[in-house]
C-alpha cells in the first residue's frame, strides 16, 4: 500500500490523504485549508471564480491525477471522516462520478450547510456508511469507526490492503458526550496496525479551562441561576454535544433555550438519526425566526417545516417578558446587534462564549464592552489532549505512527513511539 499525504503533515486543516495499491486509489478527506503557507488565516473568498488549474497553481487544490471534473477519473472513491470544512470543503471541485463515502450524520450536516451557506457542495454520488460495517473499494477493505468529536457522527477508518493495515484517526477526543467510544477503542483496539495516521491538534495548545461537557453544563447552570437578564450562548449550531450541554442546563434551571430556525432544522434532521438529540418541540425549547433562514427554507420547498416550527416560535415581546429565564443561541454576526437593540436593558448580560477563542475578535470584544455585555469563555476542545493521544497511540501500538492534522509534528517523538515524520506530497510505501 502506498501513502501520500497531499496536505496535513504540517498544518491543521485542508486534510487530504491518498492511498493506492496496484489496482485501486482512494482519498481520505478533501478539506479546505484553514491557514495559508505563511500561517495566516485562509480566506475562502480566494476560491471565487477560479478554475481548477488556477487553484492547482496556487497550491490550494492538491496535485492528484484523475480527481477533478473535466479529467479522466482515476480515483475510485473519497472517504470523508466528518462534516467540518477542513475535511470536506473542496469537494465541489471533484469529478461528480467519484463516489463519496460518509456517515449519515455527516451527509445531513454537509447538505444543510450547502443549503444555508452560499458555498455549495453537491454530492451526487454519496454512499452512506455505518459504524463498524466493513465495505470494499477495489482491493481496499474499509471499516469505519464512529469517534467522539465536536462534529456529529465523525469517523475514523481502518483500511486494509496488500496484507497491511492502516488506521486513520480523523479528528477525535476522549472527553465529549461520546467519550464511551474513545474508551471502547482504547480498551479493545484494532490489532496489528502497521501504520497509524494520528491527529495532534492540541499538541501546541495550552491546557483547557474546562475538561469535559459535564463541566461546561455545570458552569452554564450556575450562570443561568445568577442571571437577572437575558444570557447569550455563542456556539456552533453544528456542535451537537455543546447544544445538548446548553439544553440540559436549561432544563435544570427551568430556562428557555431560544434557538434559530437554522438550528431547529439541524436538530430536527439529526433527531431522526439519534433520538436523544433535542428537537424544536421539546420542553423548554423555543424558536426565534430570522428572515434569512425563513427565506432559505421557503426557497427550497420546505415551507411545511416553517409551519411546523411556527408552533414553537418566540417573538421579541415574549423574550423581553421572560428575559431573566432565557438562554439565547447567537453568533458574532450582523444579526446579533439587531437582536440586541430589541431587548430592554442588556447591560450586565452575559455572553457564554463556547467556541474556540481564535474566533473571538478584538472588534467584538470592544462592541460588547460598549454595550455593557460580559463575555465569559466556557469551552472545551473538539480534539484530544496529550494524555488521551498517548492512551490512543499506546492502545493501537502501530509499527509506524505518522503525524497529521497538527502544527507540531516535530514534537511527536517526545510523546509517542515509532514516529515517522513525513512531508506533504512525499510518497511513502508501507
Ligand atoms: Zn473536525
Ligand atoms: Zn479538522
Amino acid at each position: 500500500m502506498q501513502l501520500i499525504i497531499h496536505r496535513g503533515t504540517q498544518e491543521i486543516g485542508g486534510s487530504c490523504v491518498e492511498l493506492s495499491t496496484a489496482t485501486s486509489r482512494i482519498l481520505i478527506d478533501f478539506g479546505m485549508p484553514l491557514v495559508k503557507e505563511n500561517k495566516e488565516r485562509f480566506e475562502p473568498d480566494v476560491l471565487e471564480g477560479k478554475s481548477v488549474e488556477e487553484l492547482k497553481d496556487l497550491s490550494i487544490l492538491p496535485q492528484v491525477d484523475g480527481l477533478y471534473k473535466d479529467e479522466n477519473k482515476s480515483i475510485d472513491a473519497i472517504l470523508i471522516s466528518h462534516s467540518h470544512l477542513d475535511h470536506y470543503g473542496l469537494l465541489s471541485y471533484v469529478h461528480p462520478d467519484i463516489p463519496i463515502y460518509l456517515s449519515e450524520g455527516a451527509k445531513e450536516l454537509i447538505d444543510i450547510t450547502s443549503l444555508f451557506v452560499h458555498r455549495e457542495v453537491k454530492m451526487l454520488n454519496a454512499k452512506i456508511i455505518s459504524n463498524r460495517e466493513a465495505f470494499a473499494i477495489g482491493n481496499f477493505r474499509i471499516t469505519p469507526y464512529v469517534v467522539d468529536h465536536s462534529a456529529f457522527d465523525a469517523l475514523a477508518f481502518l483500511i486494509e490492503a496488500d496484507g497491511e493495515r492502516l488506521f486513520y484517526s480523523g479528528d477525535f477526543r476522549g472527553h465529549g458526550r461520546k467519550s464511551v467510544l474513545f474508551k471502547q477503542m482504547v480498551e479493545n483496539p484494532p490489532k496489528d496496525i502497521d501504520c497509524l495516521l494520528m491527529e495532534g491538534s492540541m499538541l501546541g495548545r495550552s491546557k483547557q479551562l474546562y475538561n469535559n461537557e459535564e463541566e461546561i453544563e455545570n458552569r452554564i447552570v450556575d450562570i443561568l441561576k445568577e442571571s437577572s437578564t437575558i444570557t447569550f450562548f455563542f456556539a456552533s449550531s453544528q456542535n451537537i454535544d455543546r447544544l445538548v450541554s446548553a439544553y440540559r442546563a436549561c432544563l435544570k434551571t427551568d430556562s428557555i433555550f431560544v434557538i434559530d430556525l437554522y438550528t431547529a432544522f439541524i436538530l430536527d434532521k439529526l433527531n431522526k438519526i439519534s433520538k436523544g438529540i433535542p428537537r424544536f418541540d421539546w420542553k423548554n425549547i423555543r424558536v426565534k425566526f430570522l428572515k434569512y433562514h425563513a427565506d432559505v427554507l421557503a426557497k427550497n420547498n420546505l415551507k411545511d417545516l416553517l409551519y411546523l416550527y411556527n408552533e414553537q416560535k418566540i417573538d421579541m415581546d415574549e423574550i423581553n417578558d421572560k428575559k431573566d429565564r432565557i438562554l439565547m443561541l447567537a453568533r458574532d454576526n450582523s444579526v446579533f446587534p439587531l437582536i440586541l437593540n430589541k431587548i430592554d436593558s442588556v447591560k450586565g448580560a452575559k455572553i457564554i462564549y463556547s467556541m474556540w477563542d481564535g474566533y473571538l475578535t478584538d472588534k467584538f470584544k470592544r462592541f460588547c464592552n460598549e454595550k455593557g455585555l460580559i463575555i465569559e469563555q466556557v469551552h472545551t476542545s473538539g480534539h484530544a489532549e496529550l494524555e488521551d493521544l498517548k492512551k490512543f497511540a499506546n492502545a493501537l501500538n502501530p509499527k509506524k505512527l505518522i503525524p497529521i492534522h497538527t502544527f507540531d509534528k516535530e514534537r511527536y517523538p517526545e510523546y509517542f513511539k515509532n514516529v515517522k515524520i513525513i512531508s506533504d506530497s512525499e510518497v511513502f510505501v508501507l
